[in-house]
Formats: C-alpha cells, structure tokens, sequence
C-alpha cells in the first residue's frame, strides 16, 4: 500500500472492536498486528463510568491486549483538564466511578457544596435533586464541563440515554453551555496525543462512528480510518459530510 506508516494508534471501543458482548471479527488479528510491529496505541473511549483497568480488562475478556496504562477515557482527561485550568477545585460531581475516581486522582475535593465546577458525565441514577444542584452552582458562577455528549448509548437494551441526554437537562436549566472535553472535541485528543507520544500527522485515530471518532481527526489534524461495523455506514459518509481519511469494512483490510 502507497502510504505512511502510523506511529501510534487511538483506537475507538463500541462498534470498532466489539458489539455488546460480541467481540468483532478481526479486531483481536488487528490489534495482535499492532502489538507485532511495536507500534503505540491508546484505547481512547468517550465513556466515563468505568476505571482504566475495568476498561482494560473488559478488554482482555474479548482476547484484545490491554494494559490500564493504554486506556484514556473522557473521565481522565476531563481530570486532566480540570486539573490544569481549575486547579485545586471544590467540584460537584454528576457521574459513575469511572470520574469520581479520575478526579480524586488529580486531588480535587468533592463536594456538593459551593463547588467551583460542575462536572457531569453518564450517570445512571441521575435524576432532579442532581440536575438542581448542578444547575443552582452553575448559575451561581461554577464552571460547567461535560466529559462528553454523546446522546444515546448502544446496549443490549436499545439506545439508552447518554452523557448529553444528561448535559442536556443540566445546561437547559442552567441556561449555560458546558465546555466539552470528550470526542468529537479535540480536547481529549490533545492529551491522548501526549500520553502516546505521537505527533499529529503520524498518528491514525480508527472508529466506526462519524460524528465522534471521525470528526475528531477531522478537526484535529489527525488521520482516520472508518470500520463500518458500528454505527455509520459508507452511505454515511456523504450525509453527515465528514470524510474520514480511510474506510474499510472490516479491520483485516487493514494494512499496519
Ligand atoms: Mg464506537
């Protein structure tokens, strides 16, 4: 194949690698692959809920090889991100484990209290006293950040409501806008960038959804490659008018 080599990876979970419980044909082959040419990669996921080491060993379930280390989630770099521009902050927390444990990581104080930001992400028992504290602190000046906004979660289920069905109610109330950390923002970007050591135009972000995984490289300046085994389709590609550098239908098409 006539192309660059990647130096790193940013590789997308849901609808790339596995389904639900179902692993993808291909995906253990492709990620063996990577492991064999000893190139770099971060499992990089917009969901906050669990810790880097469930996700890692979810993972490994599937047979796919991961380490804690090669998991960023939006909860991680919404600590991040929170650490660097809010440093040493009160923070009410709207969320599951997965971002109370990255916040207590970076030392931030949780509080319900006259917090200094406001955080919210998936949360599974969300309901109106959470979407009322969080509104009241943000009208009284809290900073309002959102690990993510993506809108529905894919489960056995159906589509069950997500991070943004959440942000959606909070900043509804509030009457603010939440700067967003998780893809298709490049904030989240940014970091994994960092933490994997690549520069942008030798790394190739690979996920099967056009409107988070895909817009990500397009806004960032970073390469990507399309599985159609999740949400989007090649059909897709002309009606949301996102291009993604490379498509395939399955990850055995793809040349390392
Ligand atoms: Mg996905």
């Amino acid at each position: 194949m006539n192309r660059k080599q990647y130096q790193g990876y940013l590789i997308d979970l849901d609808g790339t690698l596995y389904r639900g419980i179902e692993v993808i044909p291909g995906a253990v082959h492709f990620m063996k692959r990577l492991v064999e040419s000893n190139i770099p990669y971060l499992y990089l996921t917009n969901n906050s809920s669990r810790l880097p080491e469930q996700v890692a060993k979810h993972l490994r379930s599937f047979g796919l090889p991961a380490t804690p280390e090669q998991v960023y989630t939006s909860a991680m770099a919404t600590a991040q991100y929170i650490q660097k521009n809010h440093p040493r902050s009160k923070v009410f927390v709207v969320g599951e484990e997965g971002l109370y444990h990255a916040l207590i990581e970076v030392d931030m104080t949780l509080t319900d209290r006259e917090p200094d930001v406001v955080v919210a992400g998936i949360d599974r028992t969300f309901d109106y006293e959470k979407c009322k504290r969080a509104s009241l602190a943000i009208q009284a000046g809290a900073a309002y950040i959102a690990t993510n906004v993506d809108r529905v979660l894919p489960t056995e289920e159906g589509y069950l409501p997500g991070s943004g069905t959440i942000n959606i109610a909070i900043s509804h109330a509030s009457n603010r806008k939440p700067v967003v950390i998780g893809k298709p923002e490049t904030i989240i970007l940014q970091y994994a960038l960092e933490l994997l050591g690549t520069k942008e135009d030798e790394t190739l972000i690979v996920g099967d959804n056009l409107e988070t995984d895909i817009l990500t490289g397009v806004r960032g300046g970073v390469d990507t490659l399309m599985v159609t085994t999740g949400v989007h389709t090649r059909l897709d590609v002309e009606k949301y008018n996102i291009t993604p550098t490379f498509v395939v239908d399955h990850l055995d098409k793809w040349e390392i």
